[in-house]
């Protein structure tokens, strides 16, 4: 394992990000509607996997596409997660959101368009929350780092990094992977590192090798986008999994584990 002493463990639910063994975050891009979740929530809880997903706020990057449920969909990603024995996570957009609604997620997520949002990052420091710090699509190490310090060092200590892809000069792909981070910045920073490769390839068929290079480099963790019917998704359809072939993916990651 590489720079184990400079780990930092941060406990979400009972798990432990950092322990050396990848914890599996799944789930759809946005939450859709009661049924949808609760359906995800059990089928993903059969195949092991440990935290749901869900985003409620969406940051879209366009206003005229679906600005995900808010806290109607908060509400029922809670109860899903609750109902099934999931931990969760979601993303908020805001200061607002986050004093408001922090209380019922497991951990806060900060997507990419807002790792540079100062204000918002202070307001993390001041709640007992782990936060999950996505990197700005493009963000050096040091930035990304900074932004992390921005919570650290206002009190709250329990920060997940997460590697979502940057944005090159490859138009191919949505974002391209940066796998260099995965070992640099656990070593670096001593944070522990999510991978959320459906992000970065943005293309469902190439986020299983992507996984497990991300594996492969010490990641703590995968974040994966699944839904029941992919092509029918208000979201990110193109990079999900289809629900009924991600057992047979967990089953693989769990292979690849034992080794
Ligand atoms: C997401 O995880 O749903 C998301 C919007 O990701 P990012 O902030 O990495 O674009
Ligand atoms: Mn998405």
């Amino acid at each position: 394992m590489i720079c184990e002493e400079n780990i930092i463990t941060v406990e979400v639910a009972g798990l432990i990000f950092g322990d050396g063994k990848a914890k599996f975050i799944a789930g759809p891009c946005a939450v859709e509607s009661e049924e949808q979740i609760y359906n995800l929530a059990k089928e993903l809880k059969k195949c092991g996997v440990d935290i749901l997903r869900g985003g409620c706020f969406k940051p879209r990057t366009s206003p005229y596409s679906f600005q995900g449920l808010g806290e109607e969909g908060l509400h029922y990603l809670n109860e899903a997660g609750k109902f099934y024995g999931l931990p969760i996570i979601s993303e908020f957009m805001s200061i607002e959101e986050v004093l408001k609604f922090h209380h019922l997620v497991d951990i806060i997520q900060i997507g990419s368009r807002n790792m540079y949002n100062y204000p918002l990052l202070r307001t993390l420091g001041e709640i007992d929350k782990p936060v999950m710090l996505k990197r700005g699509f493009s963000a050096t190490y040091e930035e990304w780092h900074l932004a992390s310090q921005y919570i650290i060092s206002n009190g709250n200590k329990k920060v997940i990094l997460a590697e979502r892809g940057i944005r090159t000069f490859e138009t191919g792909t949505r974002n391209t992977l940066d796998i260099t981070a995965i070992p640099f910045m656990k070593c670096r920073t001593g944070l522990p590192i999510v991978c959320d490769p459906s992000h970065a390839v943005g293309l469902r068929e190439f986020v299983e090798p992507l996984a497990f290079a991300a594996l492969a480099t010490g990641a703590d963790g995968l974040m994966i986008e699944v839904h029941e019917t992919p092509e029918k998704a208000l979201s990110d359809g193109r990079q999900s999994i289809e629900l009924k072939k991600f057992p047979e993916l967990m089953d693989k990651f769990r292979d690849f584990q034992r080794r």
